[in-house]
């Protein structure tokens, strides 16, 4: 059984309390998540830091809520901003994401191939519904943090992601952000 758990979340930092799961993903983990192959890899020789995530870890089973924060570092691959890789839940089952820092925009994503996206700042509440893809991207000069919380039993799928890619990308363009189509035939909505 779970006991009940307080912990205290640094907005600044992001960083959960103690005995918090951290997973570090570094440009070398990225590859096929970023559009601009050969800028990827010309920057692994630095090796940088893009995103990571501190976790709360409870046991994968009906009624259990997994929760944490990601933290995405500034940054460009090319002219495309810093993201995180981006998934499906294997079963149905939304999340949550609050922004705590920075600013970004969260993308959603269903099989079909319709899409959503929102800007987030801090205090920004997305809900994520059940059977939509979801990434973050970093669009800002600092951090982009968020919590985020969602049913522990559900699953990651990254492959799907990793196969097609999402709809949108989010690229800097004569030094402003632009979201563009990465193919057609999309349906979408922009959330504001
Ligand atoms: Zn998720």
């Amino acid at each position: 059984m779970m006991k009940p758990i307080c912990r205290f979340i640094d907005f600044e930092t992001g960083k959960i309390g103690s005995n918090a799961k951290i997973t570090k993903r570094y440009l070398s983990d990225l590859e096929g998540v970023f559009r601009d192959i050969d800028a990827l890899r010309s920057m692994f020789n630095r090796d940088i830091l893009v995103y990571e995530v501190h976790e709360i870890v409870v046991p994968e089973r009906a009624g259990e809520i997994t929760h944490g924060t990601s933290i995405i570092y500034p940054g460009k691959v090319g002219d495309e901003y810093f993201m995180t890789k981006g998934h499906f839940h294997v079963r149905a089952g939304g999340e949550v994401y609050l922004c705590l820092k920075g600013e970004g925009y969260i993308l959603m994503e269903e099989k079909g191939g319709r899409s959503s996206y929102s800007k987030m700042i801090p205090g920004s509440l997305v809900y994520v519904p059940p059977l939509w893809a979801h990434r973050t991207i970093n669009m800002g000069t600092k951090e982009f943090t968020c919590f985020y919380a969602f049913p522990s039993e559900v699953g990651h799928d990254y492959e799907s992601i990793e196969k097609k890619g999402f709809s949108k990308l989010f690229l800097e363009r004569d030094g402003k952000p632009v979201i563009e189509n990465a193919h057609r035939d999309h349906q979408d909505s922009f959330l504001g």
